[in-house]
C-alpha cells in the first residue's frame, strides 16, 4: 500500500505520483478550490522512501517502463532540499528507467532555494535541464 493525492497535471497521467507533502500551505488564491478545507503536511522522507519501494515492489519485472514521476501535491519543494534530493536519489535507485521528474510549486517557495540547490535537484533527478 502507498499514499497518493489524487491531483496531477494532465500532462502526468502515465507518471509514477510520488506524494511528498498532502495539499497545499498556502491555500489562500481566490481562483483555486482545490485544496480548500485540506490541512497542509509534510510526509516523513522515511514515509516516501516506503511507498517508493512498494510501487517498485508492485511494477516488479515492468519497472523500467516507468520514465517519468510527478512529486505531490501543490507545492513539494518546500521539503528542505535535503529531504528532496534524499527522495530523487531513492526513487532513482529503484526505477532506474525514469528520465523526467516534475512538481509544482510557489514562487514564493522557489526563490527561496539557491541555484545550487537547483543544481543538486537537477543531478539527482537525473535530467537534462531544469
Ligand atoms: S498555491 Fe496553487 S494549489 Fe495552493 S491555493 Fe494557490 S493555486 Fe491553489
Amino acid at each position: 500500500m502507498y499514499e497518493q493525492g489524487v491531483i496531477r497535471p494532465p500532462s502526468e497521467a502515465w507518471s509514477l505520483l510520488i506524494r511528498v507533502t498532502r495539499n497545499c500551505p498556502w491555500n489562500q488564491c481566490l481562483f483555486c478550490p482545490a485544496y480548500k478545507g485540506t490541512k497542509f503536511s509534510r510526509r516523513s522522507v522515511e514515509e516516501v522512501k516506503a511507498d517508493i519501494d512498494a510501487m517498485a515492489g508492485e511494477y516488479g519485472k515492468n519497472i523500467h517502463m516507468i520514465k517519468t514521476a510527478f512529486l505531490q501535491d501543490a507545492d513539494s519543494l518546500i521539503l528542505k532540499t535535503e529531504q528532496i534530493l534524499e527522495i530523487l536519489r531513492h526513487l532513482k535507485a529503484r526505477f532506474p528507467g525514469i528520465e523526467r521528474v516534475t512538481t509544482y510549486a510557489r514562487a514564493n517557495t522557489l526563490k527561496r532555494k539557491s541555484v545550487e540547490e537547483f543544481l543538486q535537484l537537477k543531478e539527482a533527478a537525473g535530467q537534462q535541464r531544469l
